[in-house]
């Protein structure tokens, strides 16, 4: 990997779930940034997978400066497209994505996106008539949101954001947890900016703290690689590819997540897991033998995920801030 156009300083952290701090190693040099590599751990109390040690703050913050972050690396292998050049079929999957929103929650409203990238998700939103803003620290990615569309976003940290108190109905924080140092006290920031009786809505990908990836890790020693194909291989995180930087320096599961909500302030009011349908297989016209059996799995997957019959590889929770919380 070519060096990158900044210092790397590492930092040393314990479990951001429940702050034991004696995790076991789970995955060597995961991730890399040119040269210095970064491993995953597992917390044996909470089983919550991090990066440890991870980049150090200013080392984050210049990792999201890269414009590269939303060409090559956002997608992780599932897409075919990078991010922007999908943001009409986005728009579309968002608009299905908040009428379900709207039937759980109290309907349209004023929402805050926490890691609003290219403004698609609120964008759709805005259509349905919500009263929308973005938080995002993506300069590429905000200078793209504000080129595009009219609703305001911040460009920084959630806790510098220029918001009242209680003046949201729904927070969302999508793809965004796994990415941060102390996901308690983001949780407890959007809860502080959103009503009593306000809703959160969080998203985090989970395959890697999966027994999936576990089971993965295991038989990738047997499984032929010519089978799987590339593109695969990738997804499924095998040795060999490319882990490229550590964004994702936290790995939930669906206990530690849910604990996690509840430990801020939240009632949970439910959780789903499922598993994204790569485009590779689900978009392409012409699908061999090999990638119609692997679209067959997926499909069964994402079901049994749904039925809690497969550990998931993404979780959506929905919680609420009670009804009666003062502060
Ligand atoms: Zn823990």
């Amino acid at each position: 990997m070519p060096a990158p156009p900044f210092q790397v300083r590492t930092t040393t952290w314990a479990c951001s779930v429940c702050g034991a701090d004696t995790p076991r190693a789970y995955r060597m040099g995961m991730y890399a940034i040119g040269e210095t590599r970064f491993n995953l751990v597992r917390c044996r109390d909470c089983g919550l997978v991090y990066v440890n040690p991870r980049p150090a703050e200013a080392t984050l913050g210049a990792m999201y400066d890269d414009e590269s972050y939303y060409t090559d690396g956002y997608n992780l292998g599932v897409e075919d497209q990078n991010y922007f050049e999908r943001k009409d079929e986005l728009i579309a999957l968002a608009g299905v994505a908040w009428e379900r929103i709207e039937e759980e929650t109290e309907g349209q409203g004023r929402a805050l996106e926490l890691g609003s990238a290219g403004g698609f998700f609120l964008e759709a939103a805005r259509r349905r008539g919500w009263d929308v803003s973005g938080v995002e620290l993506s300069p590429p990615a905000v200078r793209y949101c504000k080129g595009e569309f009219e609703f305001p976003v911040f460009e920084g940290w959630l806790e510098d954001a220029p918001y009242e108190p209680q003046s949201f109905d729904l927070a969302i924080a999508d793809n965004v947890l796994e990415h941060t140092t102390d996901p308690r006290a983001t949780l407890r920031q959007l809860r502080s900016l959103i009503r009593p009786g306000g809703h959160v809505l969080v998203i985090v990908p989970t395959y890697v703290n999966s027994g999936f990836f576990r089971l993965m890790n295991l038989a990738q020693r047997f499984l032929p690689r010519k089978l799987l194909g590339p593109k695969l291989c990738g997804m499924l995180k095998f040795d060999d590819s490319d882990g490229g930087y550590p964004y994702h320096i936290l790995e939930f599961n669906r206990a530690n997540l849910v604990a996690l909500t509840k430990s801020a302030g939240f009632e949970v009011l439910s959780v789903e897991g499922s598993l994204p349908r790569p485009a590779h297989l689900f978009k392409a016209k012409d699908l061999s033998l090999v990638n119609h059996l692997w679209k067959g799995i997926f499909i069964l997957l994402d079901h049994l995920m749904g039925l809690r019959l497969a550990p998931a590889a993404r979780i959506r929770l929905l919680a609420k801030r009670p009804v009666h919380s003062t502060e």
